[in-house]
């Protein structure tokens, strides 16, 4: 009675006029509302019950997305966003001429791993590329630059300069009579003697954009960019100087007692009807205006862009 009064509370008051009616009100009454008020605390503590545990559930399902929300994303980067960032950095890396940097995730057996792999083997090509350019670039008796690295590095400059319109000067040396140098002391002394002389000059040039390179046999050239006829000048004297130093005998010169040069020196502002050929002959005509003045002295000049045609 106290469920279906619970159920429907419309019966409560068919139950009261019952008991109202059979005389037994007094008892039964507080008996029946006493089954009402369990059955209605019973009921309620369902209900609580009920609520508690669908709050229970949501809260469970709502912890157990939020997990796979946040373990898919730390999957994402751990596993692909941030090795495939590795992965460009090492390519900008790579891309600048940076090739000592180790590659990331080489060891990783995935296709990120996979990409590593190839762009290691890239790298190490490139090192060998770098080693090999930079062997065709360097004259092997001297160490110095070669005629190649010369070729290259005056051309550069002289557009370089061409744009900026400012002066580049160009040293070119032969060693005094080195025939009977060679003839008298051997070719294995020669051969010291030039790698000597090499360093030397190598040595009278400090700017970034400077190259002293052997032209070939017993001469040398120095690329001055940015330098005017009086900073090329002053190389030329530090270049007789750095010879000097070395003070290699030579019994057989007839200029001096050492091993001396003679410099020719040319320079000019690149212009648009001139080539880097013409900077080059100028130098040369000085070096020869140098032998035919007694050697062991440097002779320079300006080439106005005009007469060069
Ligand atoms: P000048 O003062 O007019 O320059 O006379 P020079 O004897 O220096 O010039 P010449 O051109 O007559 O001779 C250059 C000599 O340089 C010829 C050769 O004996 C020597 N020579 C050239 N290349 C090498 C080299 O790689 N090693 C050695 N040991 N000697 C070389
Ligand atoms: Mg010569
Ligand atoms: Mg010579």
């Amino acid at each position: 009675l106290a469920d279906a009064m619970a159920q429907d509370p419309g019966i409560f008051t068919d139950v009261m006029v019952h008991l109202v009616r059979s005389g037994e009100v007094t008892g039964q009454l507080a008996e029946v509302m006493g089954e009402l008020v369990r059955s209605l605390k019973w009921q309620a503590e369902l209900a609580a019950q009920t609520q508690r545990t669908t709050v229970q559930t949501a809260l469970a399902f709502g912890l157990a997305v939020t997990f796979v929300i946040l373990l898919s994303a730390w999957l994402s980067i751990h596993e692909v966003s941030r090795p495939i960032n590795a992965l460009a950095a090492a390519m900008r890396r790579l891309a600048n001429k940076d090739y000592e940097s180790q590659i990331e995730g080489v060891h990783r057996r995935d296709e990120v791993g996979q990409m590593a792999q190839a762009m290691d083997y890239f790298r190490e090509k490139m090192i060998e590329a770098d080693r090999l350019q930079q062997e065709v670039l360097r004259d092997p008796l001297t160490g110095i630059a070669n005629r190649r690295a010369f070729d290259q590095a005056l051309e550069r400059a002289w557009h370089a300069l061409q744009a900026s319109q400012r002066p580049l000067s160009l040293l070119f040396m032969d060693i005094d009579h080195f025939k009977p140098f060679n003839d008298h002391y051997g070719h294995g002394e020669g051969d010291r003697c030039l790698t000597r002389i090499a360093s030397a000059l190598h040595g009278c040039t400090h700017r970034p954009g400077d190259l002293v390179a052997r032209y070939g046999g017993e001469e040398f050239v120095a690329i001055l960019p940015d330098t005017d006829a009086q900073g090329a000048l002053g190389v030329a004297q530090a270049c007789h100087a750095a010879t000097a130093v070395q003070a290699i005998p030579h019994g057989h010169s007839g200029v001096s007692g050492w091993v001396t040069l003679s410099i020719g020196v040319a320079t000019m502002v690149p212009r648009q009807d001139s080539t880097p050929q013409a900077l080059l002959q100028a130098a040369d005509a000085m070096l020869y205006a140098a032998k035919a003045a007694g050697r062991n002295t440097t002779r320079a000049t300006t080439v106005a862009p005009n007469a060069m045609e």
